[in-house]
């Protein structure tokens, strides 16, 4: 007598295939470019993870104090890795924006600039370089089973995003910073 039968077979399968989408919702390429960058080609120099030279001042703060000052959409993003839905409202802001300089909505350092953001379809802002290397953070993800690169604000290691690379957008560096747009503030919002 069993009260706690296993699903069947193909309600299982189903499961699987929508927690592999949901995980690599990120990535338009999904499936092809997280298995290419489980290899050991090495990275370029440009997603380098090692210590870069910075004059930048961290800033720290406790969970406490970033909840005081994020909104609760922008702390789950910044401090608790999250993911924004894409083509989600920031993202729909975002795409009015054509000029100007977008900021770390947790430490209003500058981040990104809107004349390197390009139309990925990815329904997440998309960049491909940031307004100076040393304001952003590439940091080595092993998370979810997958290698992927990690972006953070070089001042308060606010999570942003990812960075991909080699997916053929016919960008000059061949990367994108795929970004939450809830973790970025727009220069006319910054005081
Ligand atoms: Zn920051």
């Amino acid at each position: 007598m069993s009260f706690f039968k296993t699903p069947p077979l193909p309600i299982i399968i189903g499961l699987n295939a929508l927690m592999a989408c949901s995980l690599i919702s990120c990535n338009p390429q999904s499936s092809q470019f997280a298995l290419k960058t489980t290899n050991s080609t090495p990275e370029p120099a440009s997603l380098t993870t090692e210590a870069q030279p910075s004059n930048i001042q961290t800033i720290m703060k406790t969970n406490e104090e970033w909840k005081e000052v994020l909104s609760p959409k922008a702390y789950h993003i910044l401090r608790e890795h999250g993911t924004e839905r894409p083509f989600g409202p920031d993202y729909k802001k975002f795409k009015k924006i054509s000029d100007g300089g977008f900021h770390c909505a947790g430490c209003d350092l500058l981040l990104f600039e809107a004349k390197t953001s390009f139309d990925s379809r990815s329904g997440w802002p998309s960049f491909w370089k940031p307004a100076q290397d040393q304001n952003v953070k590439v940091i080595e993800d092993l998370s979810l089973g997958m290698k992927r690169m990690e972006v953070r604000c070089a001042r308060c290691d606010g999570h942003l995003g990812h960075v991909f690379e080699g997916e053929g957008f016919g960008n000059p560096t061949d990367l994108r910073y795929c970004i939450n747009a809830g973790a970025l503030k727009h220069e006319s919002e910054t005081q």
